[in-house]
């Protein structure tokens, strides 16, 4: 099969989030399960400083953007390690800056006309690079237009008349909502903005375009699948993915060993794998207590969160139980950035607590690397995650994971009740309702079990023998693959 996989960001050339360790990752396994695969990203000016091969292709194209021309060049490289092509989508003056979707906590004001530019510019470059994909797999609002114009305007794309589209949620809080004068930058007819298909309360919305139009929908795990058809998680588009829930799967993330595997990572202090996570981790909590300047105490539990510093991560809940929480024997570190609201509440809690708390409030991949090997429990209390890859790495690392019972959480951590614990497959622990109250008890359930040593090695093991590799859903990617091209085949045969 020829996979393309567009996505606006990807490890090791730009990141914001998970969305980069997935564009990353699930092409690789694609590869190494013998398909052609090529990626396609924006040229973000992060991907210059990846210390990756780029050669410029020679390829420019003419890309219509509303009235305006514009130039796309097209650039190449490879995903380390693999056979899978990176294309990257160089216009400087939309990409060549600080931030990938804006700077200083703020959207660029120009994001529809920059994307419809990338979108446009994929398409013409799958063709011109005669890449006849069977699927092109699209991910987030950053993609969405791309199913539009592959079913509005089949005679532009001649060379890719067999391709069929999936399209993944990985987030769907996240619409890619525009003024709708927008629409005229996309060289759509206006009569697509109605509700049935582009139009979201008035704006125009490239998530919904994309969900629309696709010929199947992938989100990352199965209980977001179902969550995202609730009025409260559905972001106003339930009815829709009711409507389309047959076409609807959610597959799982995987990590990627290569880059996160406490054997292989070079940054931490001390290698270690399930059968020497007792000397690995406490030589890496001492290296990282040390590091940030907390007593280097082996007994004491130190806690952990590394993400986004947004209200779906359940900052709220942290902070409600903060207090009550550090009344006990704990260290706390926090790696973060994001919500302003949050970068005061960190502050304030570091200034009130510095021999307990420490946070960093910036990005820093070696940091994430040395926190997830060195802490002893990690807090993921989201409200919602449609997969979270942070409790995956954590388990990887075992690295105790508090979550809540939400989206992809619900699937990868099994609660430490009575039953899990007798039968050994307890790895962490879960609560249900997003109240301190409930994250309260998760919390005194984790700290007593930590006294416990036998019974948490028990379950910093089960954790850690958990397969969460790419190729388990690299597999049941290529199912629904499959699916796309049978669809594909028989629209081409009707
Ligand atoms: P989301 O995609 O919602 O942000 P995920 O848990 O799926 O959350 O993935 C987040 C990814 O981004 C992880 O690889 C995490 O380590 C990384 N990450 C988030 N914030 C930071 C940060 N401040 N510094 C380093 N890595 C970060």
């Amino acid at each position: 099969m020829n996979v393309v996989f567009v996505a606006s960001e990807a490890v090791p050339f730009s990141k914001t989030g998970g969305l980069a360790d997935v564009a990353g990752a699930l092409p690789r396994a694609i590869a190494r399960r013998g398909h052609a695969t090529s990626v396609f990203i924006p040229a973000h000016r992060t991907v210059w400083n990846s210390h990756q091969p780029i050669r410029d292709t020679g390829l420019r194209l003419s890309i219509p953007v509303g009235a305006r021309t514009i130039e796309a060049r097209i650039h190449e490289s490879r995903l380390p390690g693999s056979e899978a092509a990176v294309y990257l989508v160089d216009q400087p003056a939309y990409f060549d800056r600080p931030g990938l979707y804006g700077a200083g906590g703020v959207d660029y004001d120009d994001n529809c006309e920059r994307f419809v530019f990338f979108n446009r510019a994929v398409l013409a470059a799958v063709e011109s690079l005669k890449l006849r994909p069977d699927v092109i797999h699209c991910n987030d609002w950053q993609t969405g237009l791309i199913p539009v114009y592959l079913k509005t305007q089949p005679h532009r794309f001649d060379a890719l008349g067999q391709a069929g589209t999936l399209f993944t949620i990985h987030n769907l809080a996240y619409l890619g909502l525009f003024r709708h004068w927008e629409m005229a930058l996309t060289g759509l007819e206006w009569r697509l903005f109605n509700w049935h298909e582009l139009e979201y309360h008035g704006m125009l919305s490239f998530m919904k375009a994309g969900l629309v139009f696709t010929d199947m929908i992938g989100t990352v795990s199965p209980t977001y699948a179902r969550e995202i058809q609730t009025q409260k998680l559905g972001s106003g588009l339930d009815d829709l993915l009711r409507l389309r829930a047959a076409d609807l799967r959610g597959i799982v993330n995987g990590i990627d060993p290569e880059t996160w595997s406490p054997t292989r990572e070079p940054m931490i202090a001390l290698p270690y794998d399930i059968e020497t996570v007792g000397p690995g981790k406490a030589a890496c909590k001492a290296w990282l207590q040390h590091r940030v300047g907390l007593a280097e105490r082996p007994d004491v539990p130190l806690l952990a969160q590394i993400g986004r510093l947004d209200p779906q991560k359940g900052w709220d809940l942290l902070a409600a139980v903060a207090e009550r929480l550090l009344e006990r024997d704990v260290q706390l570190l926090v790696l973060g950035e994001g919500h302003p609201k949050n970068h005061e509440l960190l502050q304030d809690l570091v200034r009130r607590h510095p021999d307990r708390v420490w946070a960093y409030l910036g990005f820093s991949e070696d940091l994430a690397h040395q926190i997830e090997a060195g802490a002893d429990i990690f807090l993921m209390p989201s409200l919602f995650e449609p997969c979270g890859l942070n409790q995956l790495y954590s388990l990887a690392h075992g690295t105790a994971p508090v979550v809540r019972a939400t989206g992809g959480l619900a699937d990868t951590v099994v609660d430490a009740d009575v039953a899990n614990l007798a039968c050994g497959t307890a790895t962490g622990f879960v609560f249900q309702d997003p109240t301190p109250g409930a994250l309260w008890s998760a919390l005194e359930r984790a700290l007593s079990l930590y006294g416990d040593r036998p019974a948490w090695m028990r379950l910093v093991r089960a954790g850690m023998s958990g397969d969460w590799s790419w190729d388990r859903g690299a597999r049941q990617y290529e199912l629904v693959y499959q699916e796309i091209q049978h669809k594909a085949t028989a629209r081409a045969s009707s």
